[in-house]
C-alpha cells in the first residue's frame, strides 16, 4: 500500500458548542491519526476522531501547560514526518490569540506541509451566540478584539482603543478592572452597556450585563471565572431582543437597569 504523506492540520474548534466546528475542520478531525488538543476545547470533539487516533492533550493553562510549546511544535513535526495526519486543535479561531501563527511559523521552518483551518473565534461568536452583534447599523461601525493582558500599559493605545464603538476583551476577567478604569481614564461614558459571558455557547453559558459604572461590582457578585468573553458597547442592549427566545433561566432585572444579571 502507498505509503501516506503526512500533514498538519491547525484547526479552529470554535469557542465550545461542538457543532461550532467548520465542515472542513470536522473532516480533518475524522481523518487524524493523533489530535493534540488545547484546554478550551471542548473535549465531546475528540469523539470524531477515530477510535484508534492518540489525543493529546497540551494543556496550555496559564502557568500550568502539559506540554510546551516547543514540546507542541517538536510532536507535530515528528509525527508529521512520520506520515501520519496531525490535527492540532486550538479553541476558536487558531489565529486569534492562540499562537496559532507561531506553530504554523515553525511547521514552515520545519518544512512540513500543514493547512490552517480557521474556526469560529470565541470574540465574535460567543457575543453573537449571546445575541450580541458586534458591529450594528446606526450603533457600531468597528470593533476591536483585544486582550486584557496589556490594559492599562503603553503599548496598546487605549486612548485610541476607548473610542472604538465594540471593544471585545479576551482574557480579561482578572483584569477587569483595569479595564474598566483605564477606559474611563480615556474618556469612555460611565453608562456605556458592558456584557461578560462565561462559558458562551456551552449548556452552562452565563450572561452579566450592566455598565461600566457597575460591571466590576456585579461581575464580583456574580463569582465570573474564565473562560470569558467581554463586550463592551452599545450594542450590548441588543441582547434584550436578539438573544433566543426562551434560553434565559432567570431575566430578572436587577435595580432598575434596563439589562441586567441572566443566567
Ligand atoms: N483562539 C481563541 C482565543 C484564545 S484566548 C478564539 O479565537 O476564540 C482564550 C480566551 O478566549 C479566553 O480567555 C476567553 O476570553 C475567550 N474564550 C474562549 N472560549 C470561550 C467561551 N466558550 N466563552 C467565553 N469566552 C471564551
Amino acid at each position: 500500500m502507498e505509503q501516506r504523506s503526512g500533514k498538519v492540520y491547525l484547526v479552529g474548534a470554535g469557542p465550545g458548542d461542538p457543532e461550532l466546528i467548520t465542515v472542513r475542520g470536522l473532516r480533518c478531525l475524522r481523518e487524524a491519526d493523533v489530535v493534540i488538543y488545547d484546554r478550551l476545547v471542548n473535549e465531546a470533539l475528540l469523539d470524531e476522531a477515530p477510535p484508534w487516533a492518540e489525543c493529546v492533550f497540551a494543556g496550555k493553562m496559564p502557568g500550568t501547560c502539559v506540554l510546551s510549546q516547543a514540546e507542541i511544535n517538536a510532536l507535530m513535526i515528528e509525527r508529521a514526518r512520520a506520515g501520519q495526519i496531525v490535527v492540532r486543535l486550538k479553541g476558536g479561531d487558531p489565529f486569534v490569540f492562540g499562537r496559532g501563527g507561531e506553530e504554523a511559523l515553525a511547521l514552515a521552518a520545519a518544512g512540513v506541509p500543514f493547512e490552517i483551518v480557521p474556526g469560529v473565534t470565541s470574540a465574535i461568536g460567543v457575543p453573537a451566540w449571546a445575541g450580541i452583534p458586534v458591529t450594528h447599523r446606526g450603533l457600531s461601525g468597528a470593533f476591536a478584539v483585544v486582550t486584557a493582558h496589556r490594559a492599562g500599559s503603553d503599548d496598546l493605545h487605549w486612548d485610541a482603543l476607548a473610542r472604538i464603538d465594540t471593544l471585545v476583551v479576551l482574557m480579561g476577567v482578572g483584569r477587569l478592572p483595569d479595564i474598566v478604569a483605564t477606559l474611563l481614564r480615556h474618556g469612555r461614558s460611565p453608562h456605556t452597556p458592558v456584557a461578560i459571558i462565561e462559558r458562551g455557547t456551552f449548556p452552562d453559558e452565563r450572561v452579566i450585563t450592566g455598565t461600566l459604572s457597575d460591571i466590576v461590582e456585579r461581575a464580583v457578585q456574580a463569582g465570573v471565572r474564565p473562560p470569558a468573553t467581554i463586550v463592551i458597547g452599545e450594542t450590548v442592549r441588543l441582547r434584550e431582543r436578539l438573544r433566543a427566545p426562551g434560553s434565559l433561566s432567570a431575566c430578572e432585572p436587577v435595580d432598575d437597569a434596563p439589562f441586567a444579571c441572566y443566567t
